[in-house]
């Protein structure tokens, strides 16, 4: 952890000091090597917050574009008592999850259930393949007709995809909220060919299929996230999307009793055919 307590006091790890927990309150150590970053570490691991992932420099960058008092905030669930540590939860309460390792679909249900208010931002460098995987899948995506209804200048393109599955890790693509993609990691003139400097946010459902994907300039992601929150910023296009996949499934119920009534007449006028075949003539 990037934060521990020392008189009650968030403290950044630094060489020999010793604090307490922000989430378990037991004892933890400044680590301070050379390999890993500098961070807090637990004698006992096990007490601590069973989502909590090893940290990296990926990790530190974002949250460093936040002020301090949102970072390592702990979030408790008034009705069940229970309680998590979020990457960033801001002063209104919104929660940003900072994902880097491999995560397992159920957890991040779990997640979103007890954030609820949250949106995830992906690391896109942890395998070598994500990233051309995501340029190859990315041919696929048409310009979204419907953008013309989100003229925020925030998002740079709109698009729709059929295919998202040949971009993005299957796992993400049932997430109920926002999830961002950050193809760019920690070096950020690295490779810069205008794909890599920008996020690419998956939005939750689809409209018969086609998924919906926007990307945006990372600076304005935290801007506004500062200034109000990343879900916010999404919730206009999440709301839509939401209604054209009710209308859809409205629509496909309405053609699906259709052509059913039409069955059952058919098979009715046979029926018919079949007790009296005269009365037809
Ligand atoms: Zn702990």
């Amino acid at each position: 952890m990037k934060f521990a307590l020392i008189n009650g006091n968030k403290m950044e790890a630094q060489p020999g000091l010793r604090g307490t927990c922000v989430y378990c309150q037991s004892d933890v150590i400044a680590y301070c090597g050379s390999e890993k970053v500098w961070h807090w570490k637990h004698k006992r691991k096990s007490l601590c917050d069973s989502w909590w992932e090893n940290e990296t420099e990926w990790h530190r960058t974002w949250k460093n574009y936040f002020p301090t008092e949102w970072q390592e905030n702990i979030h408790s669930d008034s009705t069940t008592g229970k309680k998590h540590i979020a990457d960033i939860k801001t002063d209104r309460g919104f929660v940003i999850e900072f994902q880097h390792s491999a995560i397992k679909s159920e957890e991040i249900r779990a997640r979103e259930a007890f954030y609820k208010n949250m949106v995830w931002v992906v690391d896109g460098t942890r395998l070598k393949l994500d990233y051309p995987r995501f340029c190859k899948g990315s041919k696929e995506f048409n310009s979204w007709l419907e953008s013309k209804y989100f003229r925020s200048p925030i998002w740079k393109d709109i698009f729709s995809t059929y295919f998202p599955e040949e971009c993005f890790p299957k796992r993400w693509l049932s997430s109920l909220v926002p999830v961002y993609f950050d193809f760019q990691g920690i070096s950020p003139f690295a490779q810069l060919d205008g794909k890599h400097d920008l996020l690419w946010c998956i939005f939750p459902g689809d409209i018969g299929g086609w998924a919906v994907v926007a990307n945006l300039q990372r600076k304005d992601f935290i801007e506004c996230s500062l200034t109000a929150s990343s879900l916010l910023l999404a919730q206009d296009i999440c709301s839509h999307i939401a209604k054209r996949n009710q209308q859809q499934r409205t629509k496909e119920k309405e053609q699906r009793e259709l052509r059913e009534w039409r069955e059952k007449q058919r098979a009715e006028a046979f029926r018919q055919f079949m007790i009296n075949p005269r009365r037809r003539r």
